[in-house]
């Protein structure tokens, strides 16, 4: 039975403590309440956001003149499929470092590269989630989705998912509609360990500990808490901009111009760590206007220094957007998603 609650402030469901209220808002426990609140939305004409962790969204001050439908789908069940392998199937409602920490104890490889990212599994496919040298789609077996155009559930191969690089499928029209119910992952009694990433490879060389898969998770904990801010006290949604893939004539021009700026060749292009000329080019690390400020030890991430509205943050980030198109010639795409509705 859906319990429908009517104008409920969508910043107590962001992790920016942005967003204005939602007419109307229930949680789907399971893939029936899901359709249920779908049938409702027809019924009633009525728009429908779907809610995970609201940890990558900024919110309209304005709200919502619809149904926010929070997506509470439960359930983690570990299954033996054969010799070391283990196939993790999982609600799309439930935590995402949750199901990280549970694997690690369990002694499963596969996603401790990706431990301390906030949000829900439903969530993680979306973006394709990566940190540290990992995607989650290493890790993706298939991705159950409910069609609202259909009112079917579908279980979607991780090749339909379409995975690239923060982007999938269900970024595009042909996939935008869907709601991720269910999330299979394989993974490992006898993985491989991946601490090639530089922070990762420094944070044991300094150490002197050999990595093991528990002590990947902790170093991976260890290394975010002291570049990003924690969900808990500060409001932020984490990196707020992608780093951007730029052609290898532009990345040639950069680096005459800023000859200690990174750059990593990718399949598409070079990747920039667009942060350090937030911070090189622009010193813009722990810069602040009014409300909205960067956060002291990532330039990248935008934080609510305290009763901002999405309004502010939409005109500082606008604001990075000119100092770095002036600056560079490179036109940032943001990783937060705006949800305005009216
Ligand atoms: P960082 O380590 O300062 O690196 C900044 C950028 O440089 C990232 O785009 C990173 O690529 C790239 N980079 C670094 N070493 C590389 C290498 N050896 N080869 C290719 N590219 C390399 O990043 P950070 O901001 O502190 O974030 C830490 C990790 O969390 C990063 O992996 C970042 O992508 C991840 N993160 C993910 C999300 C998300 O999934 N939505 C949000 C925030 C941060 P990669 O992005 O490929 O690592």
């Amino acid at each position: 039975m859906l319990t429908f609650k009517t104008n409920v402030s969508l910043a107590d469901f962001t992790t920016l403590h942005i967003g204005g209220p939602a007419r109307y808002f229930v949680r789907a426990k399971t893939p029936q309440e899901l359709a249920d609140a779908f049938s409702c939305a027809r019924e009633k004409g009525l728009p429908v956001f779907i809610l995970g962790g609201g940890s990558n969204i900024l919110v309209s001050d304005e709200g919502f003149d619809g149904i926010v439908v929070k997506i509470e789908i439960g359930g983690l069940l570990f299954v033996e499929k054969g010799d070391d392998a283990v196939e993790a199937v999982v609600g799309a409602g439930e935590d995402w470092n949750h199901l990280v920490a549970l694997s690690v104890r369990h002694g499963l490889y596969g996603l401790e590269n990706l431990s301390g990212i906030p949000g829900t599994v439903g969530a993680a496919p979306i973006q394709n989630i990566g940190a540290y040298g990992r995607e989650v789609k290493d890790s993706i077996v298939s991705v159950d989705v409910f069609d609202p155009d259909t009112f079917r559930e579908k279980t979607m191969t991780k090749n339909e998912c379409d995975f690239a690089y923060r982007h999938s499928v269900f970024k595009t029209p042909a996939g935008r509609h869907f709601v991720v119910t269910r999330v299979r992952f394989s993974l490992s009694k006898k993985g491989m360990l991946d601490t090639s990433y530089k922070d990762v490879h420094d944070y044991f060389a300094q150490n002197g500990e050999k990595p093991t898969l528990a002590r990947v998770r902790s170093a991976i904990l260890s290394i975010r808490s002291r570049k990003f801010p924690d969900i808990s006290k500060v409001g932020t949604a984490g990196s707020f901009f992608k780093n951007p893939i730029i052609t290898a004539g532009k990345a040639r021009e950069l680096q005459e111009r800023f000859p200690d700026l990174p750059q990593f060749p990718t399949e598409n292009g070079v990747k920039i760590p667009i942060a350090w000329i937030l911070d090189h080019a622009l010193s813009l690390k722990g810069a602040r206007s009014g409300t909205v400020g960067t956060f002291k030890s990532h330039s990248l991430v935008l934080i609510n220094n305290g009763n901002a509205h999405a309004s502010d943050v939409d005109a500082f980030a606008k604001e990075i957007e000119r100092a770095v198109k002036e600056k560079t010639g490179i036109v940032l795409e943001r990783e937060v998603t705006r949800v305005s509705f009216r």
